[in-house]
């Protein structure tokens, strides 16, 4: 069978280094606040191009703690609002209501799947503090056009950058885009702990210290305790695996590109969508944009659209290889949040219904990726 992603595989290249950096925590006594996690927050703020990188639990709480820092420094309060794509994971709307703040959920570009910011302008009321952008699925979501809007009503830009670590605008990576960013190091992402790992970056000082603080039951020095904090911190076993795995990140990022264009040249089924790039877009010319094309995005996650969604992956299931869905349904549909029932997004609910995700991981060989094609190819509705 062909795994949709085979984490053991994929660590397996890294067992022997994992292994002695699982010794050397066991060995030293210190598993919380100590030099592995001030290490690899180091050299993630050096990888990223940002001043500040603070390791904490998980991504969700990467978010939440943002928002939180912001509530603290009189930025937000409660019942502000936050402009967010509809269609994201739903840890990104957690972080907003969590905090007692306001998601306006504005519907993705059918051909990106990511927040269409033309759309944006139109949502800003007095109440909008800030737009949570989410570089869905690995692709960079940015435009000159965004951070027009943000300066002209002041907003925040908040990056969930949980999918797309390594990927670039204009040279510049994200998570150093906008004015403060989440990343996860769930184990499935591009750079997966082996447990739950998240960290926040951010050019802002006072933010930086105060997000340290909040990850830390809102304490800067032991037993003093400023704010109403939460216990979210990175581990030093888990800042340790991470540190091994960043090293080879860019080289995983880019064996996902060869997969995603392998799979975009030669899957030819006329009734599948392929994903779309947003620079292919305005039909950029030269050496230089075909880079900037190429770095846009780290694919996380390689999504088509099919009219008989569910057809076709019964159909490659029966062929031994397994597909999800990114995500079966939306937010706004979710239990969780059954007061929003009434809204509407065509668009986000087309994209639950018609999306599936392809297998697509660093150490994918060439004869899977070549029968998956071959599958997808011979699907007829
Ligand atoms: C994974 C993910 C999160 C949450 O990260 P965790 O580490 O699982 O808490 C948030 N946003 C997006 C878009 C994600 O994909």
């Amino acid at each position: 069978m062909i795994k949709f992603l085979d984490l053991q595989k994929i660590n397996a290249q890294y067992a022997d280094a994992l292994k002695q950096a699982a010794a050397e925590v066991i060995d030293s006594g210190w598993y919380l606040l100590g030099e592995r996690v001030k290490r690899f927050e180091k050299h993630l703020a050096e990888y990223i191009g940002i001043r500040h990188a603070i390791g904490v639990g998980n991504g969700l709480d990467a978010l939440r703690l943002i928002l939180k820092a912001y509530i603290e420094l009189g930025v937000m309060q409660e019942g502000d609002e936050v402009i967010v794509p509809a269609n994201t994971y739903i840890a990104t709307i957690l972080a907003i209501t969590d905090n007692r703040l306001k998601p306006v959920l504005v519907e993705p570009d059918i051909n990106t799947y990511n927040l269409d910011i033309s759309l944006v302008e139109q949502h800003i009321t007095e109440r909008t503090r800030a737009i949570m952008v989410v570089h869905l699925y690995g692709q960079v979501c940015w435009s000159s056009e965004l951070k027009r809007i943000a300066k002209k009503y002041r907003l925040k830009i908040i990056e969930d950058n949980a999918q797309a670590i390594g990927a670039e605008w204009e040279g510049r990576k994200t998570g150093a885009l906008g004015d403060a960013a989440g990343f996860s190091f769930y184990p499935g992402k591009n750079l997966g702990a082996l447990g739950d790992a998240g960290a926040v970056t951010t050019n802002n000082d006072q933010l930086a210290e105060v997000v340290r603080a909040l990850a830390n039951y809102g304490s800067r020095q032991k037993y003093v305790n400023e704010y109403r904090g939460l216990n979210s911190r990175l581990d030093e076993m888990q800042a340790a695996f991470l540190d091994v795995k960043l090293r080879f990140l860019d080289a995983e990022n880019q064996r996902r590109r060869e997969v995603a264009a392998y799979y975009c040249e030669h899957i030819t089924n006329p009734d599948i969508i392929l994903p779309i790039r947003n620079f292919t877009l305005s039909a950029v010319e030269g050496q230089q944009s075909a880079i900037r094309n190429l770095k846009s995005h780290v694919w996380h996650l390689f999504v088509i659209r099919h009219p008989k969604r569910n057809a076709l992956q019964k159909y490659l299931t029966e062929n031994g290889i397994q597909t999800l869905i990114h995500y079966p349904i939306p937010p706004h549909k979710q239990l969780a949040y059954k007061d929003w029932d009434e809204i509407i997004m065509p668009l986000t609910s087309q994209i639950h219904w018609q999306a599936v995700s392809l297998p697509i991981s660093p150490i994918f060989t060439f004869e899977e990726i070549h029968k998956v094609v071959g599958f997808l190819n011979s699907f007829s509705s």
